[in-house]
């Protein structure tokens, strides 16, 4: 873990609601993760797997069909429809660590590809919309 060595650094926050909010986003099994796996679930896909040990450690995975699919939420990987504003304490801490998860998304994403995985990448802003197309994509590409 030696390149994110600087997020020993991470400022305190000063309001234990956003020490909350900062917390609850680094969880796994986030509420969108949840939603949507219900629905895959809800289509009768339920061959996945969560964590799936290959490179990114995608969120879900079919493993057999090499879909990995990342759910990312709309503050922590900077959703470019969203285009949420930075905290405006410590700005440039949160510039440059939003830059990293960006980097390491896309990192993850391209090692997949290489590795002959189709990579789907689903936002927290549209599973709370619709499921529905993004369900209709992963059927699509786990049928191949
Ligand atoms: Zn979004």
């Amino acid at each position: 873990m030696k390149e994110y060595s600087r997020d020993k650094r991470s400022p305190v926050p000063k309001s234990a609601i956003t020490s909350k909010v900062m917390s609850a986003i680094k969880a796994r099994h986030t509420l969108p993760e949840l939603i949507f796996r219900k629905a895959l679930r809800e289509h009768g896909l339920t061959g996945y797997r969560l964590h799936w040990k290959v490179e990114g450690r995608p969120d879900i995975a079919f493993p057999g069909k090499k879909v990995a699919i990342f759910i990312h939420g709309c503050y922590w990987h900077r959703c470019p429809v969203c285009n949420l504003p930075n905290p405006k304490s410590n700005s440039l801490f949160w510039q440059n660590k939003f830059g990293k998860n960006v980097e390491r998304d896309e990192r993850k994403r391209q090692a997949l590809e290489q590795s002959g995985w189709k990579v789907l990448t689903f936002w927290e802003c549209q599973i709370k919309e619709d499921t529905v197309p993004m369900i209709e994509l992963v059927i699509s590409n786990v049928n191949k």
